[in-house]
């Protein structure tokens, strides 16, 4: 019988439906063609490339040039244009303002082939400082209420470019998912007086079935009501609103869990397509108790079809409880 499962914090309703089981070997797909070819991100194309906005790089190295161990530049194909003022007006019923934003791509390592799964240690965490590191800085420009870190892995999860990267952009607006979230959050606390996030990492931790990993600072598991087979969750133990405001001491447990969940996401289904987000606080919230920031990493398995763009809900094949003792059980 298929259940409909509520997420419990922004209220969206979605339906497990294992009538059909699927089994992860079910979920393999054809790997992505390797394109070859140019490459911007490649080591002595760096001239190709809006120039660095930040590079980690050992000491004597030059500026866009190669020898730097992660980069991060201008989108070449920005969304939104960081220059202008935002020229908020109404015209009506309706609202507009200017495409203001940042629009960065951190170029995670060089090697064109290692993928963030398969980084070193001290590489991985590379690419989580500098998501800390544009974060903060983006901070300083009052412009903006946002930014949204993301990454696209596998073409069909909407990455155009083969060699490692992720992205940010930085928006004057919230965007939708986060208000929800907010919502959701708000609500919640406003009669509890505690965070849900907080009671929902307590209840899956003494439940269990849905728990994937677990170290002394964080969890990975499959929430309650995924929209996806295999989606999951990393949540800091201790409340925290901003992601940002990670210690070095958490930054090393994060790197050591989040890349052995993406390993194992990778043995599981044979290295998948995948989206993965941060969600964290607007920037400056004046209300850090009622969020909890975390990372929602979404397989790109199935397709999204009309039943689901008209209604909102998702329709997914494999229960979280099954999706997250696979995990566990993979040797990575
Ligand atoms: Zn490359
Ligand atoms: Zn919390």
């Amino acid at each position: 019988m298929p259940e409909l499962r509520k997420d419990p914090i922004v209220g969206r309703w979605v339906i497990i439906s294992t009538e059909r089981a699927q089994r992860p070997s079910d979920f393999k797909i054809q790997k992505d063609e390797k394109k070859g070819g140019f490459c911007p991100f490649c080591y002595g194309n760096e001239a190709k490339t809006p120039p660095e906005i930040l590079a980690y790089r050992p000491r004597g190295s030059k500026p866009n040039e190669s020898g730097w161990d992660l980069r991060v530049v201008s989108n070449k194909f920005p969304a939104l244009m960081v220059e202008g003022e935002l020229n908020k007006k109404g015209d009506g019923v309706y609202d507009m303002m200017n495409g203001v934003g940042a629009h960065e791509v951190i170029v995670e390592n060089p090697d064109h082939n290692i993928s963030l799964a398969n980084l070193s240690e001290d590489k991985f965490q590379n690419v989580f400082w500098a998501f800390r590191d544009r974060i903060i800085d983006l901070k300083k420009d009052k412009r903006f209420r946002y930014v949204l870190v993301f990454k696209n892995h596998g073409l069909r999860a909407g990455a155009s470019l083969e060699h490692p990267h992720s992205q940010l952009i930085a928006l004057p607006i919230l965007p939708k998912t986060v208000i929800e979230e907010l919502n959701g959050s708000k609500e919640y606390f406003s009669y509890k007086d505690r965070c849900l996030y907080c009671d929902i990492i307590s209840q899956e931790i003494d439940d269990h079935k849905r728990v994937v990993l677990e170290n002394e600072d964080f969890i990975v598991m499959c929430p309650f009501a995924p929209r996806f087979p295999f989606e999951f969750w990393l949540l800091p133990k201790k409340h925290s609103a901003h992601f940002e405001d990670l210690t070095k001491h958490e930054m090393g447990n994060l790197t050591i869990i989040f890349q052995r969940a993406l390993k194992k996401l990778e043995l599981a289904l044979d290295d998948p397509p995948y989206n993965f987000m941060i969600h964290t606080a607007p920037l400056n919230m004046p209300n850090p108790e009622i969020y909890h920031w975390h990372i929602e990493l979404t397989p790109r398995l199935t397709r999204m079809a009309g039943f689901e763009r008209g209604s909102g809900f998702y329709i997914n094949p494999t229960a979280p409880e099954v999706s997250a003792q696979f995990l566990r059980e993979v040797d990575a």
